[in-house]
């Protein structure tokens, strides 16, 4: 299956809605202190609407990665209540006539900084558990459920599904991806274990949006017997935990095979958490808007 990553994209900066925010009563830019986070937000990302723009801080410990634009303008949107994505118009808009096919959505982030990773490949299946009651805290922490990566990330994930497909198995199941700065404050005050959950103010590589949780299904949609629940914190999680049935230690492998082919390093005490090698960009806080469409699948980038 051919990937084909957006290039010369127009910039759509994306725009996130802070409901998802307020309901959980935290506080955003409580978590971006010391450590790698900035001290506050921008002083424009956020608007007395409550919507937030994307805040790219620098970070000093990622010193030498090229300079990027990551601190360039966000674009400004206002959630529309009727569920559609807004847009700006843009040159050449129009009306579609009667009978004609609705255009497609567009996407409401930057493909140059994130890609959601269903729309380069969407049989991989999302189970984004931070987004239901099935986590370790036991509550909601996302609006809903949508994977960001950044896009080297999001096409090495890629990569290690389609050989898992072609190796004759479902594929990956994507447990969580990037994950905004505030909610890691939130697992951080529910455990604030370093061993399980990495300090805020020292950040994730999931709040980078190079790390990823994730496990292999079969062709059912299954998910492979892997030892242990997703985010269970026990030596049984870790890769080198002897008693192991072969089994189990032929589906970790699996899953790190895939995944080292395509990019990947592995977490010697989470057999489930993956973080790409050699990359390097700086922590996110956005969260991301639920309100509108999907955004539009590969169709969207070969089209464009
Ligand atoms: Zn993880």
């Amino acid at each position: 299956m051919r990937i084909t990553l957006p290039t010369g994209e127009k910039v759509r900066r994306g725009l996130v809605v802070g409901v998802g925010l307020a309901l959980l009563g935290l506080e955003l830019g409580a978590a971006c202190r010391g450590g790698e986070a900035p001290a506050e937000p921008a002083a424009d990302s956020r608007r007395p609407d409550g919507v937030f723009a994307i805040v790219e801080p620098e970070d000093p410990s990622q010193g030498s990665s090229p300079p990027r634009a990551e601190s360039a303008p966000a674009r400004t949107a206002e959630t529309a209540p009727s569920g559609e994505r807004p847009r700006d118009p843009e040159p050449g808009d129009r009306e579609p006539e009667d009978g004609e096919p609705a255009a497609e959505a567009p996407l409401d982030y930057d493909p140059e900084l994130w890609i959601e990773v269903q729309a380069l490949d969407p049989s991989i299946v999302l189970d984004i558990r931070y987004a239901t009651e099935d986590n370790f805290v036991g509550e909601p922490l996302y609006p809903c459920g949508r994977c960001f990566l950044r896009p080297e990330a999001a096409a090495a994930v890629v990569k290690a599904h389609q050989a898992l497909q072609e190796a004759g198995y479902g594929g990956l199941k994507l447990f969580d991806c990037y994950r905004p700065t505030p909610i890691q404050a939130r697992l951080w005050e529910v455990s604030p274990d370093p061993r399980a959950v990495a300090p805020p103010s020292k950040g994730s590589m999931h709040n980078r949006g190079l790390a990823i949780d994730l496990t292999v299904i079969d062709r059912e949609g299954q998910e492979l017997d892997m030892g242990t629940a997703y985010d269970a914190f026990s030596e049984r999680s870790y890769h080198g935990f002897r008693g192991l049935t072969a089994e189990v230690r032929d589906n970790r492998k699996a899953l790190l095979q895939a995944m080292e082919s395509a990019g990947f390093r592995p977490l010697k005490t989470e057999w489930w958490h993956y973080t790409l090698k050699g990359a390097s960009r700086p922590l996110a806080d956005f969260v991301w808007s639920c309100t509108g469409p999907w955004p539009g699948g590969p169709r969207y980038w070969e089209r464009r």
